[in-house]
């Protein structure tokens, strides 16, 4: 696994993920200053402004907004191929996102496919030469349900392509550092809850490190930003850091590449 923050490059109101090693894969995550959850905007103005914001971030990276594909988010493992037919799905209307689902997958092109997170590991998935992405929200739960094996699995079945060639990064989420339960959780998961001075800790990002692996996904191929959201909640909502509804955007996407002006046309 990579983990390394030179990966990271900084945009207006967040990072994208500088070596994908595909020029048409576009992937990253806001940071504090901009993304509210829609949930969280009761009002006309709120719904207005987190509306604007997000249509700047992702014109900024040149994708369309109103193509960007939200998911309803149950913390289960429902995967979701992503068709014309849902293309714009929670864009602009949280009620319209796609329902009892936690990730995607698509070889749409310019469709970013999004998850809002604050704490739960979301997790991007591409293939560097064919056009394939997905995204997945992993909590506890989702993890429990298997939604990172399943993700992994689904795209490689749906799409063909062998498990070994798919790519993975592990955006912001709540590290072991500061994922403290009860004991309870090593019934769920015994080789990822660790003790320490008589408190219990869980591992998400070992579940899904571990999900991936079993799904056939080489270890290289999986980059970590390796950053905790309650350590870092001056720049990542948490929620354990107190951020009860506000979430941050995480998103991949397929470029349209556009082709090159031929010199002669100049
Ligand atoms: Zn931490």
């Amino acid at each position: 696994m990579i983990t390394d923050k030179k990966i990271l490059l900084r945009i207006d109101n967040g990072y994208v993920l500088k070596t994908p090693r595909a020029n048409n894969i576009i992937c990253g995550f806001s940071t504090r200053e901009f993304n509210y959850d829609f949930r969280a905007g009761s009002s006309i103005r709120d719904h207005q402004e987190i509306s604007r914001n997000r249509e700047k971030f992702f014109e900024s990276l040149s994708l369309k907004p109103r193509n960007s594909v939200f998911l309803e988010q149950v913390h289960e493992a429902q995967v979701k191929k992503i068709t014309k037919a849902e293309q714009g799905m929670g864009a602009y209307d949280f009620k319209n996102s796609i329902a009892g689902t936690d990730a995607a997958i698509t070889a749409l092109k310019d469709t970013p496919l999004c998850s809002l997170s604050a704490d739960c590991l979301p997790l991007v998935f591409w293939h560097p030469r064919e056009d394939i992405i997905g995204i997945a929200h992993a909590g506890w739960r989702g993890l429990k349900a298997g939604i990172a094996f399943k993700t992994a699995q689904k795209i490689s079945r749906i799409y063909k392509c062998p498990p070994r060639k798919i790519r993975v990064f592990i955006c912001p989420g709540i590290r072991s550092c500061c994922y403290e339960v009860s004991s309870d959780f090593k019934q769920y998961f015994p080789n990822c809850v660790f003790r320490s001075k008589n408190r219990f800790y869980l591992d998400l990002l070992k579940i899904a490190f571990t999900q991936l692996s079993e799904a056939g996904i080489s270890g290289e191929n999986i980059i970590d930003s390796a950053l905790c959201t309650k350590c870092n909640s001056s720049a990542f909502f948490s929620f354990r850091g107190g951020d009860q509804k506000k979430r941050m955007l995480s998103f991949v996407a397929l470029k349209q590449l556009r082709p090159r002006r031929c010199e002669a046309e100049n």
